[in-house]
C-alpha cells in the first residue's frame, strides 16, 4: 500500500491558500502520522488579484476552517452579499432590472409559488413576491443584526471581499493555525514517475520536493494540469461569447457612502459591469467580447458607467479564455481553481467551485494511492456536472434577452450557441416552471431550481398556467405570499443599515461560536 500523506499545492491565490486551509484543517492532528500540506508559490508570478464576489457556501467554509467571522471582516476588507441586481439585462431600458437574491422562494420545499404568482400577483416582481430580500438589498440593510452570532444570517448571505487581502488572510490562518508548510519558489515543471504520476516538482533554486498528491491552484498558468499532465482545455466560446476584462477600484464619495450589499450588474453593448461594494472602496469591471467592441469603445463605456468617479483611473486589462480542463483530476494531480477552468464571473462560480472541490478532495481523499483512481473517476464526473450546468446557467441570461441593439445580443440567441439542455428546459419551462427536484438533484447543486426561476421570471419568461390546476393548494399559496409580505416589512424595520453593521463589528465584534 502506498499512503497519501504529502499533500502539495502549488499557487498561492484564493484557489491555492482556500485548499490547504480545507485540507489541512479536515486533516488536523494527523501530523504525528506524517502528513502534511506544503504550499508552494512565486514571488514573481502575481495571483490574479480579483474575485470579490462570493457564494453562501463561504460562511461553512470560513467556519469549518476555523478562523473568525470577526477578524475577516476586519482584515478583509469584506462586506456582506445578498444577491445581484441584474440591470438592462431584458429590454436594456433604464427602468430595467431583477434580482437573483440568495434566499430561496417561501415554502420552497412543499410548493411551488410560480404559477400561483404568475396567475394572480405577476404585477409585482416575482422576487418581491416570494422572498423579502430584494427589497432588504434595496433599503440598503444587513442580512443579520450586531447581536447574531458570527456566521448565523436573518437573510442569507455570501461576502464580497478584497481577493487579495482574503490571499493573506488565509495564508496567516493556514501557516499559524493548521500547520501548513509555506514555501516561496517557482516551480519549473514536474517529474513524472513510469505511470505517469507526479513523483516531484523541480524549483528554479534547484531543490526538488517530492509529494504523494499534487494540486494545481496555478491559474490561467495550469502548470501542473495541462503542462505536466497534458490534459486539453475545452473551451466554451461558442457559447460564452465574453473574453475580457477591464477591472477598476473606485472610491467613494464620502467615508458614510452606503455600501450596495448585492452586486449590481449592468449590461452594456458587448458585454456587463460589475459593480461591488467594499467598506473602503468600490471593485468595478467590464467584461466583454473582444469579438464585439474593441478595447477603446469598452473602456469609454465602463468610465461613462462611472461618470464623475472615472477621473485618474487607469483600468487593469484581464483576458481570458472561457472553458474548462477535460477532466480535472489525473493520476495524482488535480486541479482547483483557475488552473481548472474559468467562466466569466456573472455569477460569481469560481471561488464556489474552489471550496466545492477542495472540500470533496478533502473529505474524500484516499488512504493509499490504490485507490485513487476510483476517487479521481467521481471526481472527475461531479466536476464535469457542475461545469455543465453552470455554463448552462450562465447562458440563460443572454437567452431570455429582449435586447437587440447590438450583434452581441443578437449573436447570443444564435440557435448554435445555446447548448442542447437549455434549449430543452427552455421548452419543457413554457410549459411548466422549475422547481426543486425537476433536474437539479446534486446535494450541492451551484444552482438550485430557486436560482433558475429568479432569472427566468426576473427577466419576464412566461410559463403557460392552467387556472384549475391551481385550486388544490391556492389557500396555502396565499398564505405563503401574504407572510412573504409580512416578514419583508418585519425585517425592513429591524434590520441595520449595512455600513452601521459592520462598523459595529469592527468596534465589537461578533459574538463568536
Ligand atoms: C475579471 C475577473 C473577475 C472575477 N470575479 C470573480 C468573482 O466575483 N467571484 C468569483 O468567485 N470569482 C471571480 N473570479 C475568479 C477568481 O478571481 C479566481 O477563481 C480566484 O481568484 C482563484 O484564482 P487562482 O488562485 O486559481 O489563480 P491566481 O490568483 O492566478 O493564483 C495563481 C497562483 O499560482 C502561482 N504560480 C503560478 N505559476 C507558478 C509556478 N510556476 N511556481 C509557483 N507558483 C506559481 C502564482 O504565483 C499565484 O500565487 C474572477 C476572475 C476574473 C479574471
Amino acid at each position: 500500500m502506498k499512503p497519501i500523506k504529502k499533500i502539495v499545492i502549488v499557487g498561492g491565490g484564493t484557489a491555492g491558500w482556500l485548499t490547504a486551509c480545507i485540507i489541512a484543517a479536515r486533516h488536523k492532528g494527523r501530523e504525528a502520522s506524517g502528513f502534511s500540506v506544503t504550499l508552494i508559490e512565486s514571488a514573481n508570478m502575481p495571483t490574479i488579484g480579483v474575485g470579490e464576489g462570493t457564494w453562501p457556501t463561504m460562511r461553512s467554509t470560513l467556519s469549518r476552517i476555523g478562523v473568525s467571522e470577526t477578524e475577516f471582516f476586519r482584515q478583509c476588507d469584506a462586506a456582506f452579499k445578498q444577491g445581484a441586481l441584474f440591470s438592462r439585462w431584458t429590454t436594456g431600458e433604464a427602468n430595467d432590472a431583477y434580482f437573483h437574491p440568495l434566499m430561496l422562494p417561501q415554502g420552497f420545499s412543499q410548493i411551488n409559488l410560480v404559477p400561483y404568482w404568475s396567475e394572480q400577483h405577476s404585477a409585482q416582481a416575482f422576487c418581491d413576491a416570494v422572498c423579502p430580500q430584494g427589497i432588504i438589498c434595496q433599503s440598503g440593510l444587513a442580512p443579520k443584526l450586531a447581536s447574531s452570532a458570527e456566521f448565523e444570517a436573518i437573510t442569507n448571505y455570501a461576502y464580497h471581499l478584497d481577493a487579495g487581502k482574503f490571499a493573506v488572510f488565509l495564508k496567516n490562518h493556514a501557516c499559524e493555525k493548521l500547520n501548513v508548510n509555506h514555501l516561496i519558489a517557482d516551480v519549473s515543471h514536474a517529474k513524472l514517475s513510469a505511470n505517469g504520476d507526479i513523483e516531484s516538482l523541480a524549483l528554479d533554486q534547484g531543490q526538488e520536493i517530492a509529494g504523494d498528491f499534487f494540486v494545481d491552484c496555478t491559474g490561467f498558468r495550469a502548470l501542473l494540469i495541462g503542462d505536466a499532465m497534458g490534459v486539453a482545455f475545452e473551451e466554451c466560446n461558442d457559447v460564452l461569447f465574453c473574453d475580457t476584462a477591464l477591472a477598476v477600484q473606485v472610491p467613494y464619495e464620502s467615508e458614510i457612502s452606503p455600501i450596495a450589499t448585492h452586486t449590481i450588474s449592468t449590461a452594456q453593448s458587448a458585454g456587463w459591469i460589475w459593480d461591488i461594494g467594499l467598506p473602503t472602496r468600490r471593485g468595478v469591471g467590464h467584461v466583454y467580447s473582444s469579438q464585439h467592441i474593441s478595447d477603446e469603445n469598452a473602456e469609454r463605456e465602463l468610465l461613462r458607467y462611472l461618470g464623475d468617479a472615472s477621473s485618474d483611473l487607469s483600468p487593469r486589462k484581464i483576458t481570458f479564455r472561457s472553458g474548462h480542463r477535460k477532466t480535472f483530476w489525473k493520476n495524482n494531480c488535480v486541479a482547483i481553481g483557475m488552473s481548472a477552468g474559468f467562466l466569466e464571473p456573472l455569477e460569481a462560480s469560481a471561488i464556489v467551485m474552489v471550496e466545492l472541490s477542495a472540500k470533496m478532495v478533502a473529505e474524500q481523499l484516499p488512504v493509499c494511492r490504490e485507490v485513487m483512481d476510483i476517487i479521481a473517476s467521481r471526481f472527475n464526473a461531479t466536476t464535469l456536472y457542475r461545469w455543465g450546468r453552470i455554463i448552462d446557467f450562465l447562458k440563460l441570461h443572454y437567452v431570455l434577452t429582449q435586447r437587440r441593439d447590438s450583434d452581441f445580443w443578437q449573436d447570443n440567441l444564435a440557435d448554435s450557441s445555446i447548448p442542447e439542455r437549455l434549449k430543452n428546459l427552455l421548452l419543457l419551462w413554457r410549459y411548466q416552471s422549475p422547481w426543486f427536484h425537476d433536474e437539479f438533484n446534486q446535494v450541492e447543486e451551484v444552482f438550485p431550481a430557486a436560482s433558475y426561476q429568479y432569472v427566468l421570471y426576473g427577466m419576464k419568461f412566461k410559463t403557460h398556467v392552467e387556472p384549475e390546476s391551481l385550486q388544490s393548494r391556492a389557500r396555502y399559496a396565499e398564505r405563503l405570499l401574504r407572510e412573504n409580505s409580512n416578514l419583508t416589512e418585519k425585517l425592513r424595520a429591524s434590520l441595520p443599515y449595512h455600513r452601521d453593521l459592520i462598523q459595529k463589528i469592527y468596534e465589537r465584534g461578533l459574538q463568536p461560536i
